[in-house]
């Protein structure tokens, strides 16, 4: 037997040992059969390990109070180790909130889980600097598009435990620009976000997985879920069956494990996982609907060698509308070196990872704009990161719409949560999202 399968039956072998009482839940789960695990969650990068860990943090909590013990999650995750798509290919950058619209989802989950990432690297002791974050306008069109930013900010009157502004933000004079950061750029203005930082992504993500396991969750890597079927009803009321093949595995040969529940967190295999269900197990009376599909839009990112110039703070070029991203920024590492990236080439294909040395022209003329001293042999081709996007490239550049992230309990199904379109500002938000699909699960308040 291949080392997936092995893995994944241990894992059912230690869930179905442990307690599964989880005090008051807003899903049902059958009496007529019990399943291995009360949640499954679907993908291992940031948002399902934070997700995972706030579903077995309160598991753990309701069990030492009920004096049972155990946990019943079970994470899979498809490749052999957590974190090596998305969550480990972005820019670390925590996000303050700025860009996603009043009473989007995107903004909500981004400030509180800005908020709550703060406290958890100080808590667990995770690497991060509050570095802040300057906007650069070139032109008269940017410096109208960095004033709307401004008035966003304004417009927000969420506010901090402390009394200050949810969304702290303030104009850079020339002169303080002069004196900060003599070599950035910024003709028509500079608005500056105090409250922007970076994070190690692969120690948030090492220690949410301490956390969870730690809690009794388990983690079954290795762990393609390639069918999803639900268990005595069609609405998933009775629980979900998961089939399981590992890379390696021989023909036909699969783990088999049952939930009661499941999360969608697959990132780019998110819609597979979604249309596994809907396309195969529509619900009664309902037409099966059109399969879902994803577009992706990778940004290539380019390293630099070079120690001057010197600039401390990172730096995004004003926001485009219709771009897909935040244009080609400078960030710095928790080292402090300077990286440049991400920009925007759409592809068909999510494995595609190869960086695109030919976007570095392109790259160079914005980074020039704002760091017109950079060297340019300095530069070099250096990874990429795939966005998961809900719309196709047109939709975007026309910029007719705006896709919020999408987490709900799936309509007309039971026991279902779906996260889909979690791209940027998905690190930021990841705990936030975990304190939400818990919340989905068991709180009766809306979220
Ligand atoms: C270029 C780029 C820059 C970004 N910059 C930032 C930033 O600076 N700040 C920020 O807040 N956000 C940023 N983001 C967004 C952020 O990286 C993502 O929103 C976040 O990582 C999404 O996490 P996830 O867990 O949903 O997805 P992923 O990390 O993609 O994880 C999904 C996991 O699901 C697994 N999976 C898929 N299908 C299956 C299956 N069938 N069975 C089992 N497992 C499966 C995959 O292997 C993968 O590990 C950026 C993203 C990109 C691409």
């Amino acid at each position: 037997m291949h080392a997936g399968a092995r893995h994944l039956l241990s894992a059912v072998r230690r869930g179905t040992t442990a307690s599964r009482h989880t005090g008051a839940r807003l899903f049902s789960a059958s009496a007529a059969h019990r399943a291995d695990f009360t949640h499954a969650v679907i993908g291992g990068g940031v948002v399902g390990l934070a997700t995972a860990r706030a579903l077995a943090e309160r598991i753990a909590n309701k069990s030492s109070s009920s004096a049972s013990s155990g946990s019943s999650v079970l994470l899979l995750e498809r490749h052999d180790a957590v974190g090596t798509e998305a969550s480990s290919r972005n820019s670390e950058v925590i996000h303050a909130g700025l860009y996603y619209g009043l009473g989007s989802l995107k903004t909500k989950v981004c400030i509180r889980g800005r908020q709550l990432l703060y406290s958890f690297c100080d808590q667990y002791g995770v690497g991060h600097r509050n570095t802040g974050k300057w906007i650069v306008a070139q032109t008269p069109g940017q410096r109208e598009a960095i004033e709307k930013v401004f008035a966003f900010g304004e417009a927000y009157r969420g506010r901090d435990d402390d009394g200050s502004s949810v969304l702290p933000l303030r104009w850079v004079s020339p002169d303080e620009a002069q004196r900060r950061q003599p070599a950035v750029r910024a003709v028509t203005g500079i608005l500056e976000s105090p409250s922007t930082g970076i994070v190690d992504s692969h120690g948030l993500m090492q220690t949410l997985l301490g956390l969870f396991e730690q809690a009794g969750g388990v983690l079954a890597a290795g762990s393609p879920v390639t069918k999803i079927t639900p268990l005595n009803s069609r609405d998933g009321s009775g629980g979900w069956k998961l089939h399981v093949r590992a890379a390696d595995a021989r023909d036909g040969e699969e783990t088999i494990v049952t939930a009661d529940t499941i999360v969608n967190a697959a990132g780019l295999g998110s819609a597979d996982v979604h249309n596994m269900i809907t396309q195969a197990h529509p619900l009664p009376g309902v037409e099966v609907p059109e399969p879902m599909r994803l577009y992706y839009a990778k940004g290539n990112y380019f390293s630099y060698s070079a120690s001057q110039p010197n600039v401390s703070t990172l730096v995004y070029p004003a926001p485009e509308p219709g771009l897909g991203g935040l244009g080609t920024h400078l960030t710095l590492d928790m080292s402090g070196r300077i990286r440049f990236g991400p920009d925007i080439e759409w592809v068909d294909d999510p494995t595609n990872l190869a960086v695109n040395a030919a976007q570095l022209p392109r790259a160079i003329e914005t980074i020039k704009s704002y760091l017109p001293s950079v060297d340019t042999a300095a530069l070099q081709p250096d990874y990429s990161g795939i966005r998961v996007k809900l719309q196709s490239a047109g939709s975007v550049t026309s910029g007719k719409g705006f896709a919020d992230f999408i987490i709900r309990k799936e309509p007309g199904y039971q026991g279902w949560v779906n996260l889909l379109g979690v791209e940027s500002p998905g690190l930021t938000s990841s705990l936030a999202i975990g304190e939400m699909v818990d919340k989905l699960f068991y709180s009766s308040q809306a979220v």
